[in-house]
């Protein structure tokens, strides 16, 4: 029986990871849940799993069933992911504020099973030194890259070249001039999958895939001309793994999360009571590929950019980024500002190298300061 922490337990992963945990009782426990602001989700989530620590960043957890006495606060997080009754750390947390837990735990010798692409984006150096220092391991539970795990399997023929899918996300046929103007509602129709409202305004600028770039290129230790992305409007294959020998792999599956959280937690291993749907390949019918509009999608292309340059570059284009989806979250700005203020923050910034977290929140903190600035 493995000791599973969910931080983020009340966002749309956190929620998928939870309904995969119900049907997995017999093999994991859950003993740690934290949530940013929803307590009443949290709450209602303690009750039922009864875990030993539960956590709120954004207020006090006294009176929940298993809540740490006191205020929050985003130390919640990294006492959560290093208890020693955790084995395993599911990082849902969306955003830079992941990022402490995922080197905590790693350090302390633990499985991350990330979600929070935005922890090894950020700092990816910092997190694969951690998991060397301290002996945790990670394992990915985005679906692309889960894919590309999925395909690796055996050490001695390692991938030539990636090959991410992107549905192409809600604006994929679109001309840019009325892309430039979409509105908050249009943003968040993502055509196959349903996820938190950051990540479905980046899937709407394809910026997300940019930040899958880069974290392939972290996780799998490949050359960014080694990761092409192409547009799949389907979702069913979730990436491509091309070998030496020109020989290509791909992992097919509806789009839904919980097959990838589920092998990021079973890992090696494959268990038959998944609960996943069969996939029919005569009910799925055409599967279709088309490039990527790189010129129209900026952000992508800025964000690569930034992966390429290396050092703080990455966590400037993220920081812009997040501030970008907030303040068009919000309402006060359209669509196409986003791209254009990660483009003028990465334009303005000289990187340097990723020695330390502190370098890291150095380049954070300059970048959402920039920003603002170009937003206001
Ligand atoms: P979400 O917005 O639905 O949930 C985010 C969770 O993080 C919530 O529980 C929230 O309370 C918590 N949180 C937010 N801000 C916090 C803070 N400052 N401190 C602590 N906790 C905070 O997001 P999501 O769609 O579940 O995505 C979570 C992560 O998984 C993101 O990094 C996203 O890129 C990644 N991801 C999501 C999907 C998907 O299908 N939703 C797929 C692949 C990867
Ligand atoms: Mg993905």
């Amino acid at each position: 029986m493995r000791g599973v922490a969910v931080l983020g337990s009340t966002g749309s992963i956190g929620v998928s990871t939870l309904e995969v945990l119900r049907r997995q009782r017999d093999r994991f426990r859950v003993v740690a849940l934290t949530a940013g602001s929803n307590a009443a989700l949290l709450a209602k989530q303690a009750d039922e799993f009864r875990p030993s620590f539960v956590g709120l960043v954004n207020g006090p957890t006294t009176g929940l069933a298993g809540g740490r006495t006191g205020a929050g606060g985003l130390e919640c997080l990294t006492e959560a992911a290093t208890r020693p009754d955790v084995d395993i750390v599911l990082n849902a947390v969306v955003g830079f504020a992941g990022l402490d837990a995922t080197l905590a735990a790693l350090r302390a010798g633990k499985r991350v099973a990330l979600a929070n692409k935005e922890s090894l984006v950020v700092a990816g150096p910092l997190v694969l030194e951690a998991a060397r220092a301290g002996g945790g391991e990670l394992i990915p539970v985005d679906s692309e890259h889960s894919a590309v795990l999925q395909c690796l399997t055996d050490r001695r023929s390692p991938p030539a070249r990636l090959v991410l899918t992107a549905s192409g996300g809600p604006f994929r046929g679109w001309e840019p001039e009325r892309i430039a103007r979409a509105t908050v509602a249009e943003a968040l129709r993502h055509p196959t999958w349903r996820m938190g409202n950051k990540i479905s305004v980046d899937s709407a600028t394809i910026a997300n895939k940019a930040l899958e770039v880069i974290e392939a290129h972290f996780l799998f230790g490949l050359r960014y001309d080694q990761v092409e992305v192409v547009v799949h409007p389907q979702s069913i294959v979730h990436a491509l793994v091309e070998f030496e020998d020109g020989s290509v792999l791909a992992q097919l599956g509806y789009p839904s999360m919980e097959l990838p959280i589920l092998y990021a937690l079973t890992y090696p291993e494959r268990v038959p009571d998944s609960g996943v749907p069969r996939l029919d390949p005569v009910a799925v019918g055409q599967l279709t590929f088309e490039p990527l509009r790189t010129e129209v999608f900026r952000a992508f292309s800025c964000g690569v950019e930034a992966g390429r340059r290396g050092g703080t570059a990455p966590a400037v284009f993220n920081a812009a980024n997040e501030v970008a989806v907030a303040v068009f979250l919000a309402g006060s700005v359209p669509f196409g500002r986003i791209a254009d203020t990660v483009e003028r923050v990465c334009g303005q910034h000289e990187p340097g190298p990723v020695t330390s977290v502190d370098a890291v929140r150095a380049a954070d903190a300059w970048a959402r300061a920039r920003a603002r600035e170009s937003l206001a």
